[in-house]
């Protein structure tokens, strides 16, 4: 169980939902349900309006939401809870209709919804939210989120730290991503964030290049992006190293995707817009003919996910605001060659930004 107050985030979401002009919302996606409630089941539907919120789940989790969640009424029913939350919500007097989130509900869950209402609320009842409700929450952290955050941060630093001394040629890829996970969980981690990627040689050209079974050369880089949960929040950071001595292309583009990085993360600014902090990075490596090597957004937002809301890629105008916590992660690749990319958090403050992974960022030769 969290010590978050969600009586609050409740008191907060149900202000949003004022000034949104809806009167029930239907959340269903997982994070969403656990930031109001702290249900961290899978299996839930929350209904929320002004005067009411009712956590439905199955059986399976009964001791778990009675342990849980305190801010909202817990019902316990034995078919599809977010089924359950929208009849309650059709059936309250004076709702003229029950808004959901479309970028977290499938097509076919819709149908179940409508099916399971009265006919002749079917057709008009259920609207998508304009713009999601619960996620604008998540982006904005408080000091105790943020204190989480910068506590799995700080694991994912020492991890990488232990990671140096164990990296060695011949070890396969998958080899160093158990060698991480298994810390990483006795050092209390509930998981990864996602897939590690562990990327060697020609293969740090890949920017999603998950651990396989290939060897560790002698000679070159290795892309190390990973990420743990602690309390359920998610922590990501990349690093690239050198096994043996770099060649003089992979030093001057690992300095290129350094001063880029440096240069993102010095545009993290309340008020800046995330295209803003993009150009900041790309700019550099548009300036040394690297553009098209860089080929995907500078960063995202993370937090009870690994990957949120905002953005920070081309053109974004969403604007930054304290608490937000976004990854500046540029990367420059060569396919059949090498790659490098660096990853910080940063969670931005009044002033700028503040680094929450810690680890150095000059080229470590192993
Ligand atoms: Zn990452
Ligand atoms: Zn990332």
């Amino acid at each position: 169980m969290d010590h978050f107050d969600h009586f609050k985030r409740i008191g907060l979401l149900r202000g949003r939902m004022a000034e949104a002009g809806v009167q029930a919302l239907l959340v269903t996606h997982p994070a969403d349900i656990r930031y109001v409630c702290g249900f961290t089941g899978s299996s839930a539907g929350l209904a929320v309006t002004a005067h009411a919120a009712t956590l439905f789940t199955d059986g399976r989790y009964k001791a778990q939401a009675a342990e849980e969640v305190q801010a909202a009424a817990v019902e316990i029913v034995a078919s599809n809870p977010a089924v359950s939350a929208a009849q309650l919500l059709a059936a309250q007097p004076g709702i003229e209709s029950v808004c959901f989130d479309p970028t977290h509900t499938t097509v076919a869950e819709l149908a179940r919804w409508k099916e399971a209402l009265p006919a002749g609320l079917r057709r008009k009842l259920l609207k998508p939210l304009a713009a999601p409700l619960v996620e604008a929450l998540r982006w904005l952290k408080d000091e105790d989120e943020l204190a989480l955050m910068a506590k799995a941060a700080e694991l994912g630093c020492v991890l990488f730290d232990h990671l140096l001394g164990f990296i060695r040629p011949g070890l396969t890829e998958s080899a160093v991503a158990a060698e991480l996970e298994y810390r990483a969980r006795l050092k209390g981690a509930e998981g990864m964030s996602f897939e590690s990627i562990v990327a060697s040689g020609p293969r740090s050209a890949l920017p999603h290049g998950r651990a396989t079974l290939s060897k560790l050369p002698k000679r070159g880089l290795l892309t190390l992006d990973f990420g743990v949960i602690l309390h359920g929040y998610c922590s990501d950071m990349t690093r690239t190293v050198c096994l043996g001595k770099p060649t003089k292309r992979e030093f001057a583009v690992y300095e290129a995707v350094l001063e880029a990085q440096e240069a993102g993360v010095a545009a993290v600014a309340s008020g800046a817009t995330c295209g803003e902090v993009d150009e900041a990075a790309r700019g550099v490596l548009r300036e040394l003919g690297m553009a098209d090597a860089f080929s995907h957004s500078t960063g995202h937002g993370v937090g009870l996910e690994i990957h949120e809301s905002p953005r920070v890629g081309t053109g974004q105008t969403t604007k930054l605001a304290p608490g937000m916590v976004i990854t500046i992660e540029p990367g420059a690749y060569f396919p059949g060659e090498f790659g490098v990319r660096i990853e910080d958090m940063v969670a931005v403050t009044r002033t700028g930004g503040r680094v929450l992974t810690a680890s150095p960022k000059a080229l470590i030769q192993l």
